[in-house]
């Protein structure tokens, strides 16, 4: 027997008995006449002593255990004088009495502690030694909760789990596919899927009412930070339900989740349309772990001579901004880094406009010259602003304004410390646009994917004005992170061609690509859709991390490599060959 007990698990009760444990050695520290070792594994960590009067040659042998050594222990649990309160079992310590080593390490090439001295390339090569690490265990064993907890709370609501395939024909979610080249099929692949959409739609065809699954995706995209070409979903679908029914279960699922895995209260969930997101907070998943909300400008100038306003209302644009509570102390480095902050090629502002109004009952002002104290004054009421803020506005196209301001309020919010990890604000986003334009091919595209439906008053509008119609498509956001997307789906053939037409697709590609999903539209679908949660973020949240890499056992790096595999790497010729692959070709 290796242990008759983890090192996480002797408590005071213990105290006398003789147990046996097996570990890693984490410490190692010597004084003299007696030789205390920390000794890990995944429960915990139990202390060890060696000593000179109990055991000579013992102890002389437990000074030669380097960190990482696996050893087994027995020994006497003994009540420890220094009673270490920061670890479950810091009332205790064992009296060794017999040890063996398991197994010799090498010195790892980072400290495997809380807070290492490794860099992320070299922690992501020696995974198997990160993963030794309490943190990224303690991701993973929440990971694992969460898992669970998920399976609970879908099955108690009758969702059945159902696996669907990795080897299949493209599903769009607007990134490019992984393919597998078939060997059997010369010169045939199969793409793994973007997600299982098109197969839960067809379960609910086949009358399987609710499903749901946590199911790893694929989609190669250009690496961004914190994306993962695999990630996890938490994959549903239900049948007979309206967007409310869907926003009433996913609620009930969200709060079930942070209750048990976090013991967090939710509480009330709001719901905000897409247009009143981004005309509030300038992005489509807004951050309400704090307030700091747009407001306009643009009725209260409308007949401004300032060339930046006069040009922004003139061609139908916007002048937004957000007021800084206590913001007048912010110094002129900081105002200059804000302006340049909104210039950035992605956000593309002209320039920024601040207003302050100080303690002393002045105003200052990048536009003093343009406008009066008074006016300025004005502006504040706007804002809901007053004595002792600042107000930082811009003007422009209107969602170019919006996204750059709204930017800028997550920037600020950061930096005054108002995105508490601790803290949960989560709402609902609904009403989506149905198209996005592609500037790049300048096509309609869809915004969600092609088997949202279109509001249906918005059904007039598919071909003549794509850009009005509305989605039946909702979000669900949490501390500005988008956790969940899903839609009510098309279940009518007609309707179902008419959007694959819109979106540039021939009624041929429409066949040769779907063209099981069209012939199931024709035996019965009933109304259907659902939604899916991504599940790394989920855990990443919960976890209090930016990272989803820190919740994934075994992630790519930004670039989409496997740095302990050293993957994708190259492959044999023989597999080239078999594969009917021509290098380069
Ligand atoms: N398949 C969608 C996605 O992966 C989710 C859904 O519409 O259910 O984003």
């Amino acid at each position: 027997m290796y242990r008759t007990h983890t090192c996480g698990e002797l408590r005071s009760e213990h105290i006398n008995q003789t147990v046996t444990l097996s570990g890693w050695v984490q410490y190692n520290r010597d004084f003299g006449g007696m030789t205390f070792i920390d000794l890990r594994d995944r429960f915990g960590i139990t202390q060890l002593v060696f000593g000179m009067d109990i055991d000579n040659n013992l102890c002389e042998k437990a000074r030669t255990l380097g960190r990482e050594f696996v050893v087994q222990v027995t020994g006497k649990v003994n009540e420890r004088s220094n009673k270490n309160n920061n670890i479950p079992t810091g009332d205790i310590e064992i009296i060794v009495t017999e040890l063996t080593l398991l197994n010799a390490s090498k010195l790892p090439p980072f400290t495997i502690e809380d807070d290492t001295d490794g860099g992320e390339e070299l922690r992501m090569k020696y995974r198997y030694l990160d993963l030794r690490r309490r943190p990224i265990r303690d991701n993973l064993i929440l990971r694992h909760k969460l898992g669970q907890e998920v399976r609970k709370y879908l099955a108690g609501q009758g969702f059945l789990e159902i696996e669907t395939p990795f080897l299949i024909k493209s599903t769009p979610e607007g990134a490019r596919d992984f393919v597998v080249p078939s060997r059997v099929h010369e010169s045939n692949f199969y793409a793994l899927p973007q997600s299982p959409q098109t197969f839960k739609q067809i379960l609910m065809m086949s009358g399987y009412d609710k499903y749901f699954q946590i199911v790893k995706c694929f989609r190669d995209e250009d690496f961004r930070a914190d994306r993962q070409p695999e990630f996890t979903q938490v994959d549903c679908e239900m049948s007979f339900i309206h967007q409310q029914d869907i926003i009433d279960v996913f609620t009930g699922f969200v709060k079930h989740i942070f209750k048990e895995v976090r013991e967090v209260e939710l509480g009330e969930i709001p719901v905000l349309t897409y247009a009143d997101a981004m005309n509030r907070f300038g992005s489509d998943k807004p951050d309400m772990r704090f307030g700091m909300e747009i407001k306009y400008l643009d009725s209260q100038l409308g007949d401004t001579d300032f060339a930046p306003f006069k040009d922004a209302l003139d061609q139908k644009g916007s002048i937004a901004g957000i007021c800084i509570e206590n913001g007048a102390v912010f110094t002129r480095k900081q105002l200059d880094a804000y302006t340049e902050y909104v210039k950035e090629p992605n956000r593309g502002m002209k320039g920024l406009i601040y207003v302050k109004w100080n303690e002393d009952n002045t105003i200052s002002s990048s536009v003093n010259k343009f406008f009066s104290e008074d006016q300025l004054k004005e502006w504040f009421k706007t804002f809901n602003g007053q004595q002792g803020d600042l107000l930082l506005i811009s003007s422009g196209a209107t969602r170019k304004v919006q996204k750059a301001i709204g930017d800028l309020r997550l920037e600020i919010g950061s930096q005054m410390g108002l995105r508490d990890k601790n803290k949960f604000a989560a709402l609902w986003v609904v009403d989506f646009p149905m198209f996005a334009f592609d500037e790049e091919s300048q096509t309609w595209t869809f915004e969600h994917h092609p088997f949202t439906s279109p509001k249906a008053e918005h059904l007039d509008k598919i071909f003549t004005h794509p850009g009005e119609v509305l989605a039946n498509a909702y979000d669900f956001v949490i501390n500005g992170w988008e956790c969940c997307s899903g839609s009510i789906r098309i279940h009518d053939r007609e309707i179902q061609s008419k959007i694959f037409k819109a979106i540039g697709l021939s009624e041929e590609e429409a066949q040769e690509k779907f063209g099981f999903l069209l012939g199931a539209l024709e035996y019965g679908a009933p109304p259907h859709g659902g939604c899916a949660f991504g599940f790394d973020r989920l855990c990443a949240i919960m976890a209090g991390t930016e990272s989803i890499r820190d919740v994934i056992a075994f992630p790519k790096n930004n670039s989409g490599r496997d740095i302990m595999l050293d993957a994708p790497g190259p492959i044999s010729q023989e597999q080239w060959k078999y594969l009917h692959l021509k290098p380069g070709s």
